[in-house]
């Protein structure tokens, strides 16, 4: 079957959609519970979503569901697909980064850059259309493999799949002014954004106010890994909105993790809840990894499921949204950069069912809006045909068979016109 949209155009009639992400198409059999209505996607022949003259082909959905294609807005490139080397941890995140930090002496550019390549291969293959990625960077990013690799990657998948990396750094890296300058100002040169992992005690007001001081220095976006622990007293994720406060950075914002916030006390959850949300910092959540190394002990049960209150932000008005994280490497032994697999684990892990639809939307528009990916997280007519059709009649379908076949379309054209299943897919009926 081919789908692509060469010729006269194309129709995806009877689609099913989120209609908070199909404001433009005209909508049918809204589903207030659901959020789901049915539109007939129409595809030109330069592969923008618009409505193609008469005598287009048409091609039946019916109902099966269409999402936008994905972003997933924080993984580890440079380490995936490295857990067979590096091992298992027996313990959590300091296990972890340290089989990491000794598998690092093996990331030659030949072995970064097949683990990154097969990563892409992957994400793109699963519907995802822009990914930021961030990279170890313990000497300056000119001096680093894994910057020279992302470069050339960049290049050879752009159209296909947008990467933003983020220059990964301990907090403390700041206290040298000379060294962070030059090393903000090759990120800066890079097209990269600021990074800081801030492990637990390390984050001061004056190193935060340094970090924001420098990055509107040198136009650069920032992202957090903050407070990756249970600890209930971990605050790196206040400090950041103080600083923020204090220093009147205005430049987007991100932070990962933020697991303690599901600790502490309810009053100091709810005032620092109060304070992201009105700094706009966006809060990315990985279940995937804070669930396999959150209260993680050799001979014990976990007690605890180490996520954010992703539920508590997203009612205070806050911008919350899950990513992937590390795949098949020792911070996460599975994996296979697939936005439904990573956006199931984090819907059943914080019981989001009853919500879904809002969840959803949700994912797609603040994972996008979160890195500056404009045009991506929704269906626009006039922009392009990025879409995913599943073998699924509903949210709750899709969440049930996530590896279940599906279709994915880049500008009006399946992205594996190859794969025997296609046909399948779209001519038996959903069952
Ligand atoms: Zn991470």
């Amino acid at each position: 079957m081919n789908l692509q949209a060469a010729g006269t155009g194309l129709w995806l009639d009877n689609a099913r959609v989120p209609a908070a992400l199909a404001e433009g198409f005209a909508l049918r059999d809204v589903d207030a519970g659901t959020g789901l209505a049915t539109a007939d996607l129409g595809v030109n022949r330069d592969g923008s979503f618009g409505a193609p003259p008469a005598g287009a082909r048409r091609i039946d959905l019916q109902g099966r569901l269409v999402l936008p294609a994905f972003v997933d807005s924080h993984v580890h490139l440079d380490k995936a697909y490295t857990v067979a080397r590096a091992g298992l941890p027996d313990g959590g995140l300091l296990a972890a980064v340290r089989l990491a930090g000794a598998d690092a002496e093996n990331w030659t550019v030949a072995d970064l850059e097949s683990r990154m390549e097969r990563a892409l291969v992957r994400a793109h293959a699963n519907g995802t259309a822009a990914m930021r990625t961030h990279l170890d960077t313990p000497v300056p990013p000119l001096q680093c493999a894994s910057w020279q690799v992302l470069g050339r990657l960049r290049q050879g998948w752009r159209g296909r799949l947008d990467i933003q990396a983020v220059a990964l750094m301990a907090l403390e890296r700041v206290d040298d002014a000379a060294d962070y300058a030059e090393r903000c100002r090759q990120i800066a040169a890079l097209d990269g954004v600021l990074g800081a992992f801030i492990a637990p005690g390390m984050a001061t007001a004056a190193r935060l106010d340094r970090l924001f001081e420098m990055a509107a220095r040198h136009g650069l976006a920032v992202d957090f890994h903050v407070d990756e622990t249970l600890d209930p007293e971990a605050r790196g994720l206040e400090m950041i909105c103080d600083s923020l406060a204090r220093t009147g950075f205005d430049g987007p914002v991100m932070a990962g993790h933020c697991c303690s916030l599901a600790t502490m006390p309810q009053a100091d959850r709810a005032r620092i809840i109060a304070k992201v949300a009105a700094c706009g910092v966006h809060v990315v959540s990985l279940p995937h990894s804070n669930l396999f190394l959150q209260d993680r002990r050799a001979g014990t049960t976990p007690r605890h499921r180490g996520l954010t209150a992703v539920q508590e932000l997203r009612a205070a008005g806050a911008s919350v949204h899950f990513a992937s994280d590390n795949v098949q490497d020792p911070f996460y032994p599975y994996g296979d950069y697939d936005m439904v697999e990573v956006f199931r684990s984090g819907v059943q892990t914080a019981q989001l069912e009853a919500d879904l639809g809002v969840w959803l939307a949700g994912q797609c528009i603040e994972a996008a809006r979160a890195c500056g990916f404009g045009g991506l997280g929704r269906l626009i007519p006039g922009g392009h045909a990025d879409a995913i059709v599943f073998q699924a009649r509903d949210l709750l379908d899709l969440m049930s068979r996530r590896a279940g076949p599906r279709l994915v379309i880049r500008q009006g054209v399946p992205v594996r016109p190859d794969r025997a299943d296609l046909s399948t897919l779209l001519t038996e009926e959903v069952r």
